[in-house]
Parts: C-alpha cells; structure tokens; sequence
C-alpha cells in the first residue's frame, strides 16, 4: 500500500514539482499517471521508491514512513518496489541472466536462489532462450522484458513504472503491457506514468491524473486525457 499526505516537492532551484498530494494506492491495485510534461509525473514516482524526499507531508510504503527509514533500511524498501523505466537501463556488458541475477545480489541472496530464480523471472516475461544474450542483441520490446525480469526477481509488492512504452512500437506496447496486467493479476500493486492514450482508454484502469504538481483527478476505469 502506498499513502501520501500532503506531499510537497521544491527542488533546489525553487520549481515546486508537486504541491499538497494527497493520495492512498492499496494493494494489488492498478493506476495509471497521466498529465502534461513537466506536471510532477515522474517526481510523484520518484517519491515513492526515494529517488526524492519530499519537501513536506508524509509518504508511507507498505506502512513504513519512508522518510524517517534509516539509510540503511532504504534496500529493504527498494527490494519491496520494482522499478522500470522508459530506456530500460540495462547494463551493457552484462547478459540478460547477468542483469536479472545483479538485482539478487545486491540484497545478497544465495548462489543457488539466484540460479534457480532467474530462469524463472525470465519464463514468466516470455524470454526462457536469451539469457545468454547482451542488450545490445534485443529488441527493445526485449530489453523492456528483461528490465521487468530485473524489476521483478526479488518479489516486490509494488511495481513502478515510468513510460515504459515510451519507445516501443504500439504492437510491442501491448504486449508489454499484458505483461503488466499478469503481473497484477498474480496480485503485485502496478503505478504506471504514461503518454500512451490508446492503453489508457482501452486497458481500463484507475487514472490518476497530475497537472501542475496537483491531483486534479483520480478516477476507476478512467480515460485518457488530463484538462480535467
Ligand atoms: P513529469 O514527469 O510530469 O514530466 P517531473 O516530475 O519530471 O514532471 O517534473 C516536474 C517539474 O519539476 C518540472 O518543472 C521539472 O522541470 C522539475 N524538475 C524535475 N526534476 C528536477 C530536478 N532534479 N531539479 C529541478 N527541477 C526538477
Ligand atoms: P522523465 O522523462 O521520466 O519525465 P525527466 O526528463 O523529467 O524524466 O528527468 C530526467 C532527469 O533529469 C531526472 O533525473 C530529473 O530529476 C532531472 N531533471 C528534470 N528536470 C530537471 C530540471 N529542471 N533541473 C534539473 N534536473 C532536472
């Protein structure tokens, strides 16, 4: 579950990116964020995996106030959110199995946990024959699987995505996107930020839509579109 209460972001050169955010996102729960460039988009997100801290107000992940964690309990709060993002950020000179297996080991699991998850995460998003691939040999519809794989492998609860079909042609975007709705399904809570009009209006979600730094709509089964 993701709560904020009057979230304020002021970025160091005075741009206020969002401005008395109140918001409550329970679990297993699919939301799109929709709304013009520059209305705090991507600075909403960034709160809730903190990338960012917020100015003022409180944000509370899976009950834990993320701003008063410790330095050294922000991995647990990362291992409990999978992050994707529009460019995939894949690591170059690893393989595919290589960068599904790095976000293991950064929380230390075991040699043989990682070797018996990692094909697993990599069936689950359609790519059971590449692991021995590098980035640079997939398509981006590709590369977006193995960053969901990544984004995946340890389990979260909560799933963040930032344009994650930005770059992809439409029929490879849906593809990704049934991705995503297994994903939820199978009870994993999904925030999503897009430009993707033709998704939103057909794949019917909560729409949370941001103009301004605000919340100037927050619907079920919303529509695309964010002149309120
Ligand atoms: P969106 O994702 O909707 O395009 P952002 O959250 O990226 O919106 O940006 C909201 C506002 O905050 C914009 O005016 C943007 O220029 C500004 N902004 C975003 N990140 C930073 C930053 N690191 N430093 C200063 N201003 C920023
Ligand atoms: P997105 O494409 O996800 O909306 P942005 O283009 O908003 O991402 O931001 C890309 C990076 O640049 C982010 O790390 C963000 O914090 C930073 N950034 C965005 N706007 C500004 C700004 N006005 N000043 C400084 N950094 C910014």
């Amino acid at each position: 579950m993701i709560e904020m209460f009057d979230v304020w972001k002021t970025y160091p050169n005075g741009v206020n990116a969002l401005q008395g955010i109140n918001i409550k996102i329970n679990r297993s729960e699919f939301v799109y964020v929709v709304g013009p460039s520059g209305a705090g988009k991507s600075t909403f997100i960034k709160l809730m995996y903190r990338e960012e801290k917020p100015t003022k107000g409180e944000i509370f992940i899976n009950g834990f106030n993320v701003d008063r964690i410790k330095e050294r309990q922000i991995p647990m709060i990362r291992r409990n959110i999978g992050v994707v993002f529009q460019d995939y950020r894949l690591l170059p000179n690893l393989t595919v199995y290589e960068n599904v297996a790095f976000a293991m080991e950064v929380i230390e699991a075991s040699k043989s946990k990682i070797r018996k998850r990692v094909p697993e995460v990599l069936e689950l998003v359609g790519l059971p024959d590449k692991l021995k691939a590098f980035p640079n040999q997939l398509s981006g519809g590709e590369q977006q699987r193995v960053a969901l794989a990544r984004a995946l492998v340890n389990n979260p609860s909560i799933i963040i995505a930032d344009e994650p079909t930005g770059n992809l042609d439409p029929d490879t975007s849906w593809e990704i996107m049934d991705l995503f709705e297994k994903i939820n399904f199978s009870g994993t809570t999904v925030v999503m930020a897009t430009h993707n009009r033709e998704i939103v209006n057909q794949m019917r979600k909560r729409v949370i839509a941001i103009e301004n730094g605000q919340v100037v709509r927050d619907q079920q089964r919303g529509e695309y579109g964010y002149e309120n």
